[in-house]
């Protein structure tokens, strides 16, 4: 285990407590010896994460589009900043460089990028975690359509449990080094429901 992703807001969120727990998430993750794998920018959360990793001395990639930094420079103190040709090649590249994923409070981009992976996950794309830490009950009502999702047959529960949830860092990290990848079935249908 080398590098997390980590998705969250380009905003900051109305409470502080989202700008807290990001510093706390970008700290863990250098106390820990891991790198950062990001978005790039130095705006909201992105930029709260990224700049507390930085500070404590983990290796920080961004990964930006042309077309954002265009309109906003990316994070000038990272490690590394690759800009690439657009959003597919972005994610891509993020995937590839990290050993998991975790997403923190975010806004429509967060939820994309999350859902994203975790269906690459449930497909057998990838075999890393994907995690979600919950900053104050924020996924709760998005963890709650899931549940709706499995109960009315769209969803199976084997790949509902592929998601990691925790509202405390630590115990996040403990659970995703300790990770291992279920052998799910990949299809509604096809054994396990
Ligand atoms: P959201 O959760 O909707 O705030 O989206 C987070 C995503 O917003 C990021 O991963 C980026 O795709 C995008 N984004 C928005 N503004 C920026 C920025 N200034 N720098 C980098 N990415 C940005």
């Amino acid at each position: 285990m080398q590098r997390i992703c980590v998705f969250c807001g380009s905003a900051a969120g109305v409470s502080p407590a989202y700008a807290q727990a990001a510093k706390q998430f970008g700290q863990a993750l250098a106390g820990r010896g891991l790198g950062l794998v990001f978005g790039g920018g130095n705006v909201g959360l992105m930029g709260a994460v990224a700049n507390a990793a930085l500070e404590a001395g983990a290796e920080v990639i961004g990964v930006l589009p042309k077309a954002l930094q265009a309109r906003e420079p990316g994070h000038q103190g990272l490690t590394q900043l690759h800009v690439v040709a657009g959003m597919h090649e972005r994610k891509a590249m993020m995937a590839e460089l990290c050993d998991g994923f975790v997403a923190l409070p975010g806004g429509l981009g967060t939820l994309e990028e999350l859902f994203e992976v975790w269906t690459w996950a449930m497909l057998g794309f990838h075999r890393k975690p994907v995690c979600l830490l919950d900053v104050g009950g924020y996924w709760a009502p998005l963890l709650a359509m899931v549940e709706r999702m499995v109960d009315d047959g769209f969803v199976i529960a084997a790949h509902r449990r592929m998601l990691i949830v925790d509202d405390r860092i630590e115990s996040l990290l403990d659970k995703i080094s300790e990770y291992q990848p279920p052998q799910v079935p990949r299809w509604i249908g096809d054994g396990e429901t």
